[in-house]
């Protein structure tokens, strides 16, 4: 069966434009997210109209600035700091990649724990380690939300991650962690990946290649997250095989399993954000 993604992540819009409505009432303003974009990456250009689209349907108000490629580090961190001080924005997140004489971390470390919406900040990220309560990444976020919401059972089960990112892999591993599954992280250098794959009662493929999780590495009846998104000829493509696919029994399909629980998750923790810091 298919976890369809778009619908979990359209009810959990639902959910967050009444919070977000109530949120108004009570403080007489909206729930607000600044974007930041410097230069103009055609894909970024895609996700932050993803953003500011998502934001306008739950009625949280939305500002992206946008920044020319050639600005100075200096420069950047003053924007970056002056947005995180602006009571109009609950959450502020720097879209990246950012050009290359651009230091990302410096440029994250400008934000707030509290207004860190897309919970890459180091104390965010530490907090995570420790199990502590904290605003999470949203691909991770969203990940540990479609299980929940499907009723997939995470303790004592074996799940593995194939990708350890900082984005993705790392949080995704701690959040299954901390839901009392047993995990195995692996990555390029992981020996006998197919053997480990076949293990899992849930597969987490988090790597950018398009087909390379096979039916051979799945096993049968297995819960199966398909993070991937490889754009090939044939259009958008996860990193798990059909044949593979047909193997789980619950799977994400690419698109519509976990990306649009991404951008919800972002809102999600921006309303979540605003009620904190309230
Ligand atoms: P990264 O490139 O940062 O990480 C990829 C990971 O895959 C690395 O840890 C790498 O290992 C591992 N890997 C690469 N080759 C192999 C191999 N042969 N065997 C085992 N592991 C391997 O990617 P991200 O984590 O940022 O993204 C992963 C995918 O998820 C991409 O397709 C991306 O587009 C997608 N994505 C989707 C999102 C969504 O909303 N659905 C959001 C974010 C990402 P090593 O560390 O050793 O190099």
């Amino acid at each position: 069966m298919k976890i369809d993604g778009k619908a979990v992540a359209a009810s959990i819009r639902e959910e967050l434009k009444a919070r977000a409505e109530r949120f108004e009432q009570a403080h007489g303003r909206k729930v607000g997210l600044a974007v930041v974009l410097v230069g103009c990456d055609p894909a970024s250009e895609v996700y932050v109209r993803n953003k500011e689209r998502a934001c306008a349907q739950v009625g949280i108000f939305s500002e992206t600035v946008r920044l020319p490629e050639e600005i100075s580090e200096e420069a950047l961190e003053e924007k970056i700091s002056s947005l995180t001080e602006d009571s109009r924005f609950d959450g502020v997140l720097v879209q990246l990649p950012l050009p290359a004489h651009l230091d990302a971390r410096s440029a994250l470390a400008c934000i707030p724990a509290s207004k860190d919406v897309d919970g890459f900040s180091a104390e965010n990220v530490g907090k995570l380690a420790k199990g502590e309560d904290c605003l999470v990444a949203c691909t991770p976020r969203g990940v540990m939300e479609l299980l929940s919401r499907y009723g997939v059972e995470t303790r004592g089960r074996r799940a593995v991650v194939v990708g350890r990112s900082n984005t993705v892999g790392k949080p995704l591993a701690l959040l299954l962690l901390h839901a009392d599954a047993t995990v195995t992280v692996c990555h390029s250098k992981t020996q006998n990946l197919k053997e480990i794959c076949k293990e899992a009662d849930i597969l987490v493929a988090a790597v950018g290649k398009p087909a390379f999780i096979t039916a051979d590495m799945v096993k049968e009846g297995a819960v199966v997250i398909d993070v991937g998104i490889n754009r090939t000829e044939g259009g958008l493509v996860g990193d798990v095989d059909c044949a593979a696919a047909e193997k789980a029994s619950l799977i994400t399909p690419v698109p519509g399993g976990v990306g649009p629980m991404t951008v919800a998750m972002l809102l999600a923790n921006t309303v979540e954000a605003a009620e904190r810091n309230a």
